[in-house]
């Protein structure tokens, strides 16, 4: 079995449609793919709607969290995506980003730079919006190559960077365990993206009902992936391990890294069956 637990669509800042990214897994050889765009579940049902029978379908979202000053994402899964506290909190998150593009977009402006709101709006097409939107538009102002040279420092890692609302992780934590469904704390150890978080939060997240920790993922090296496997091991957490796909966003391929087949019935059968697997 071959399982993915972390793909984004156009319902946030992935490249490809909920229904393409279903037949991109089937023809990556995927037998399990979870969809999980930021601060989203719009792309559930077009993804359901198009899964080809022979391919199990997790829905799921990464979730924009905090802790103290830090930010960091996790994946949720299999949750009641009506439950009214975190449609509450995906609203708020995603309005937010909204309000937080266009800042980016203005100080870019302000620098005279030809880029604008109702053009990153048009890349994000309704979906949430985030910085690959913007990075679009720096590609095309003919401003960057690409959308990780778009993420230097110089750019939308830290000059042009507006912080984002997030979900306070505990809270988040909480939220998806009583709408049913369990948590993967995303790229924990990534230290190329930014700040990340010290293990003893992990140790007090777990006791407050997280599930799993993703090791293998292209932002870890291998001694990161040690790490986080032992950690997980030594706090009885399911290890994961997923692509992150984003589409043309990013290099990465669909099933590029993988999850065991024992760790994902672990987090199945965590889950309360509220959303089941589909397939
Ligand atoms: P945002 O959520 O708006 O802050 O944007 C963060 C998103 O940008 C992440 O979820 C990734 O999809 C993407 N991203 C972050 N760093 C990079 C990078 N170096 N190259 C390409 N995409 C990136
Ligand atoms: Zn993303
Ligand atoms: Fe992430
Ligand atoms: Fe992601």
């Amino acid at each position: 079995m071959r399982i993915d637990l972390h793909a984004h669509s156009t319902a946030s800042d992935g490249t490809l449609s909920p229904a393409s990214l279903m037949a991109a897994a089937a023809d990556a050889g995927l037998d399990v793919v979870a969809l999980t765009d930021h601060d989203t579940t719009a792309g559930w049902a077009p993804a359901a709607a198009a899964r080809p029978p022979e391919l199990r379908l997790v829905r799921g979202a990464e979730l924009s969290c905090r802790w103290e000053t830090i930010s960091l994402h996790l994946l949720a899964y299999l949750f009641d995506p009506d439950h009214p506290g975190l449609v509450a909190e995906l609203a708020r998150v995603r309005a937010a980003r909204e309000v937080r593009a266009e800042r980016m977009v203005a100080l870019l402006r302000a620098d005279g730079y030809d880029v604008s709101w109702d053009e990153v709006r048009g890349y994000a097409a309704g979906g949430t919006v985030g910085r690959p939107h913007i990075a679009q538009a720096l590609i095309r102002a003919g401003l960057v190559p690409s959308t990780s040279a778009a993420f230097a420092p110089e750019w939308l890692g830290s000059r042009y960077r507006v912080p984002k609302a997030e979900i306070d992780v505990f809270t988040a934590v909480r939220l998806i365990a009583d709408a049913g469904g369990v948590t993967v704390f995303a790229h924990p150890r990534a230290t190329r993206r930014g700040r990340i978080v010290p293990d003893s939060l992990i140790v007090s997240l777990a006791e407050a009902g997280l599930s799993g920790l993703e090791a293998d993922h292209t932002d870890h090296s291998p001694a990161e992936r040690a790490h986080v496997r032992d950690l997980a091991d030594s706090l009885g957490l399911v290890v994961t391990g997923s692509s992150d796909f984003h589409g043309t966003h990013k290099v990465v391929r669909l099933g590029a890294e993988t999850t065991a087949p024992a760790a994902y019935e672990r987090l199945v059968a965590k889950s309360s069956g509220v959303t089941p697997v589909l397939g």
